[in-house]
């Protein structure tokens, strides 16, 4: 039986992994699941539970993790990300293709146990960029932005760790680029 592909989109906080990754799931002609994370940090205004994160305390979060049930999580600016396992395993062995949009320490976990992934870094075109955006976004306090921008400054140097780099020049650029690796990657794990 075919198996999914895994698909994982990584690259420094705001960058725009999040943006990139609802335009690719609006997209028609895209068949892949979304892994829902699981996290620590408050939902902003308009995120739902179950949809965009898993929100939970941090007791919940390290139960999840001392069950084994995370297949890979990172502390990030205070707060816990995680990817839950099982839905990873299930799907992939279903046939269908798995998506994860995560940070580059979490990203890295996943390369460790799972090589066969498509591993993307979306990387901005410069760090003013990217300050830009965190700034433009007014979902963050100053501080919080200026350790997203250090943390991003030092992800960066992390890019050789992966299969594909896009730079996210425009969003609908970066989606077609990734739509493109997508079709690469298919016929390389399944040749088909
Ligand atoms: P935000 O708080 O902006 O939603 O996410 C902060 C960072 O955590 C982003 O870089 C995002 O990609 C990353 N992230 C989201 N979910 C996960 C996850 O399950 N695992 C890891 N390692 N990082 C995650």
């Amino acid at each position: 039986m075919k198996r999914g592909v895994l698909i994982v989109l990584s690259g420094p906080s705001g960058v725009g992994k999040g943006t990139v990754r609802k335009a690719l799931f609006e997209e028609t002609d895209i068949d892949f699941q979304y892994s829902i994370s699981m996290t620590t940090r408050n939902p902003r205004e308009g995120e739902m539970n179950g949809e965009d994160y898993f929100f939970v305390t941090r007791e919940e979060f390290e139960k999840n993790i001392a069950e084994g049930n995370m297949l890979e999580y990172a502390e990030y600016v205070g707060n816990y990300y995680g990817t839950p396992k099982t839905f990873i395993d299930d799907t992939l062995a279903s046939g269908r293709d798995v998506f994860l949009e995560i940070e580059v320490q979490g990203a890295l976990q996943v390369k460790e146990k799972m090589p066969e992934g498509a591993y993307i870094f979306l990387t901005p075109p410069d760090l003013d960029a990217l300050k830009e955006r965190l700034v433009g976004r007014g979902t963050e306090d100053m501080d919080v932005i200026d350790k997203r921008v250090n943390t991003a400054a030092s992800e960066i140097r992390m890019m050789a760790n992966y299969d594909y780099a896009v730079v996210n020049d425009e969003v609908e650029n970066a989606v077609q680029r990734i739509k493109d690796i997508v079709k690469v990657e298919r016929l390389r794990v399944n040749r088909v």
